[in-house]
């Protein structure tokens, strides 16, 4: 076990290993596929310059969700996996904003596998790579309305984050990129509006705050209920509801959020211009509140953040 950062150490299975010695077997399967979950978190720099984890548990939390619906087991709980990430941003000296990736994934080789039996054996690792945040800056892309269908419950499920989910995801990035777009936004298996590839999504109409329901074929998105509970206690109407397509077209803000994309305005929707086609006045308000919450300025929330 080597804690010193002269070689960027991974978590891995209760022990901090070299990077380099975090190697799995080529005839593994389970690695980043079939039958691995994930997170996806950050930790922020707060303004005295110390590092803290944000919504740690609640992350570590739906990591465990996954697991649930997919059988497999893991022995580490969540409050051992957020105490295991503080570790590792400590033994890597990390002092800037960090994206964080826990994964499980079904132990072994290829011919020890069998989809029937829960496994017996998981491995979880953690790993982390610097992420710099676009909190406070000015920003906007421009999304179409994919042809793909987002996954659904009745097949696979897009309340959990399984790696597999994520070939919709991208099928649908593709897309966006082919039709001259940054981002994807998908509909359900209902035609309504569902989320983006790696974020959810929120407009704002008459004022409101607006959400597709979380049975409308969305993650359980922690950024999305950390929005809804910020906008809530600043006094702004929110809304979770079924969303059609055309009310993007009509909205005076769209934008996507989650851990990675943060608030991520979109200034084009399907060819239409967005509001007056810049970063709105309700994505600008939020912003702040969401930056002040995930860098520790507003004691409220302080509850949200695990020093590192
Ligand atoms: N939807 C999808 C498909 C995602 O991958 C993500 C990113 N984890 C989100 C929504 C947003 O979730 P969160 O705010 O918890 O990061």
């Amino acid at each position: 076990m080597v804690t010193t950062a002269t070689q960027k150490v991974i978590w891995r299975n209760g022990a901090l290993v070299p990077e380099s010695e975090a190697l799995v077997p080529i005839n593994a399967v389970g690695h980043a596929s079939v039958g691995a979950v994930f997170e996806g978190l950050r930790a922020y720099r707060d303004t005295r310059g110390r590092m803290s984890i944000f919504r740690g548990l609640d992350h570590m939390k739906r990591l465990h969700a996954s697991l649930r619906v997919v059988r497999l087991p893991c022995p580490y709980s969540a409050e051992t996996l957020v105490d295991a990430t503080a570790e590792l941003l400590r033994a890597n000296k990390v002092s800037e904003d960090t994206y964080i990736r826990p994964w499980v994934f079904i132990g072994g080789v290829v011919r020890t596998l069998s989809q029937k039996q829960p496994p017996e054996r998981t491995e979880t690792v953690i790993d982390m790579w610097p992420s710099k945040s676009g909190l406070l800056t000015e920003r906007g892309s421009r999304a179409g309305v994919t042809s793909w269908t987002r996954i659904s419950d009745r097949s696979m499920p897009p309340r959990i984050k399984a790696f597999s989910n994520y070939h919709n995801s991208r099928l649908a990035v593709l897309e966006a990129g082919v039709n001259g777009y940054d981002q994807p936004i998908f509909l359900n298996d209902r035609g309504t509006v569902a989320e983006g590839a790696g974020a959810c999504l929120m407009l704002v109409r008459n004022g409101s705050l607006v959400t597709p329901t979380l049975t409308s074929s969305v993650l359980e998105g922690i950024t999305r209920d950390t929005l809804l509970t910020l906008a809530r206690a600043d006094g702004i109407t929110v809304e979770e509801r079924e969303v059609d397509r055309t009310e993007l077209y009509l909205a005076d803000e769209v934008f996507l959020v989650g851990t990675g994309f943060e608030i991520e305005p979109l200034v084009v929707v399907d060819g239409f211009t967005v509001g007056d086609g810049r970063m709105g006045p309700v994505a600008r308000r939020l912003d702040r509140i969401y930056h002040d919450a995930v860098r520790g300025v507003d004691p409220r929330w302080s509850g949200w953040l695990t020093a590192v």
